[in-house]
């Protein structure tokens, strides 16, 4: 826990609260609840079984939704408490972020947006936020898990502007263009400092990607050249670790102090003043945004869209479609409530309330379990 506070770091005092009231906790902070809360959820355990860019099944040291999670929380920790920030409010918005992930990682997102799309479409922001204020069900007294409105503005990175409007406060800040805290701005770019470096990490063990395409990318190739001359011999896997680590370590570095120096300008007061600031006070330096972008462009060209990766997307894409279409067609093939909250929502809201019912159901399933879905519901010799 962060022993201190700066004045303008997220804290229970200035909380703008929980959506059903309830007493304060007794042993820890309110963001310690709210953490421990998503930790016990049902949706959290399902990220061990969600592609982070490969399959599951694929291998056993690969990142998975989960691992990708911890990992995030891992770096934004050591930011928020670098810069005096809440570090309990960091670590519950890097555990959350990925929850309303479908299977398949993007691909699988981006099939249920498109069947989605005359009925209100599909956003995994959007849905990660749906998961702890609605679809998770533990409590006697509400729906969701009752996370403070800082975890939740943390959580709702992006939001159209539609969908915006229908979410009340929540949605006020893609509206009226302010801020959200400093703890969900630097959660935002560990998620992208760790998916970086660990899918640099997956790609090289994979084999989709080498280190001879890496040394024209500067992000790389400057750690490289720093290992491989202070240690000649070491082998491959090693010297990868060795260079992910200083990836890692170099944007770390470069963010707490680029947002210091930043902080130092802007001197806000308190929190208020951080959601008004006209931008995000927590920044790269330009030099490191540019590798930043520079390395994330090369892993677009050579893993994401290597074919071998394209493959899966695609049986994704099919498995995800099929799915869809086919408990639309009859909700009486999902399981019981499922089934009943689907004809609940279409009695009130008609095909759109279906939809929106069957797109929670798929995009809570883990890849191996659409996979047995699939071959349940479409392969008339598999047993049902
Ligand atoms: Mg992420």
């Amino acid at each position: 826990m962060t022993t201190h506070l700066a004045s303008y770091a997220a804290s229970d005092a200035t909380s703008r609260g929980r959506r059903f009231h309830e007493p304060a906790p007794g042993h820890r902070t309110e963001f310690q609840r709210d953490r421990d809360r998503i930790i016990h959820s049902a949706a959290f355990r399902r990220l061990e079984y969600k592609t982070q860019v490969f399959v599951n099944h694929e291998g056993d040291l690969y990142r998975t939704r989960l691992t990708h999670s911890v990992e995030v929380a891992q770096i934004a920790r050591t930011i928020a408490r670098a810069l005096d920030l809440n570090e309990d409010l960091t670590e519950a918005i890097a555990l959350a972020h990925d929850l309303g992930h479908t299977p398949f990682g993007h691909a699988g997102q981006d099939a249920l947006n498109e069947k989605m799309r005359e009925y209100g479409g599909f956003e995994h922001n959007l849905q990660s936020l749906r998961v702890v204020d609605e679809l998770e069900e533990r409590y006697a007294e509400f729906q969701g898990i009752n996370l403070t409105f800082e975890c939740r503005e943390g959580i709702l990175k992006h939001c159209s502007i539609p969908n915006a409007r229908e979410l009340g406060d929540i949605g006020h800040r893609f509206i009226d263009n302010t801020q959200p805290s400093l703890e969900a701005q630097l959660t935002n770019l560990a998620d992208a400092i760790a998916y970086n470096s660990h899918d640099v990490d997956d790609g090289l063990r994979s084999g989709l990607i080498n280190l001879n395409q890496l040394k024209d990318v500067a992000l790389f190739a400057e750690p490289y050249q720093e290992v491989i001359s202070l240690y000649p011999q070491l082998n491959e896997r090693r010297t990868t670790y060795e260079v992910v680590r200083r990836i890692i370590n170099m944007q770390v570095s470069d963010l707490i102090n680029s947002t210091n120096k930043l902080l130092q300008l802007a001197r806000p007061d308190n929190i208020e003043d951080v959601r008004k600031a006209g931008k995000s006070l927590v920044v790269f330096s330009d030099e490191m945004h540019q590798k930043n972008i520079d390395l994330k462009r090369f892993l677009h060209k050579n893993l994401y869209r290597h074919y071998r990766v394209h493959r899966m997307s695609s049986k994704a894409i099919t498995i995800i479609h099929k799915l869809f279409d086919t408990f639309m067609h009859d909700t009486r093939l999902l399981p019981p409530d499922a089934g009943n909250r689907a004809r609940a929502l279409e009695s009130e809201q008609g095909a759109s309330g279906k939809a929106r019912a069957v797109a929670d159901y798929i995009a809570g399933m883990t890849d191996r379990y659409a996979i047995r879905e699939y071959r349940r519901l479409l392969d008339p010799l598999e047993p049902t």
